[in-house]
């Protein structure tokens, strides 16, 4: 192989390394008192536009992209995450809230890798239509703690809504009595963001 086909492959490798080693630091890393932010949320967003610590738990405080949260939701996923962890299950928190600036910003992301405004409007909304930016979903982590609150949620209020994200999570106060709403298929379906 030549140099010259090696290149390209080394950014490529470097955040693999990164994204495989980044994780298991970032517990020592916050014994020593700092955050190591998810590599999607690095250049230029910090934790006050919504950037996720790794590790970061439904208990934290001190994230903004937690705190920020609408404040019966957080109580729901903290009463859900204590039963979860009496199951041995772990909540992590990927995303919640966000800045309408980080909002454009995973669109414009998301516009480049899918080709077209309509392709990337399946997987992300507008910060207008966004329930990250007014505090009203959270991205959870991992498969077993999203399996667990498919499985579980309805009790708490806690509900998936997209089937092609089954990571995404929102308060329905109403889902105790009357059951989690059918899911949507992706974002571009849901009649919130429709405008
Ligand atoms: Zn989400």
């Amino acid at each position: 192989m030549t140099r010259t086909t090696a290149v390209p492959l080394a950014p490529r490798l470097r955040r693999r390394a990164a994204a495989t080693l980044l994780p298991l630091l970032a517990p020592l890393a916050r014994a020593l008192g700092y955050r190591l932010l998810r590599i999607r949320d690095r250049g230029g967003l910090g934790l006050d536009d919504g950037a996720i610590p790794y590790g970061t738990s439904v208990f934290d405080d001190d994230v903004p992209g937690v705190a920020n949260l609408d404040p019966p939701f957080l109580a729901a996923l903290r009463r859900a995450a204590t039963d979860a962890a009496a199951d041995g299950i772990a909540f992590t928190v990927n995303s919640g809230w966000r800045t309408p600036a980080y909002q454009r910003r995973l669109l414009r992301e998301a516009v480049a890798e899918h080709g077209s405004p309509e392709a990337a409007a399946r997987w992300v909304s507008t910060p207008e239509t966004s329930s990250h930016v007014s505090g009203d979903a959270i991205d959870l982590g991992p498969a077993d703690a999203q399996a667990w609150l498919e499985a579980h949620g309805a009790a708490y209020g806690l509900c998936r809504v997209y089937r092609n994200e089954p990571w995404h999570f929102e308060h329905r106060p109403d889902a105790p009595t009357r059951g989690c709403p059918p899911l949507y298929d992706t974002p571009a379906s849901d009649p919130r963001h429709q405008r």
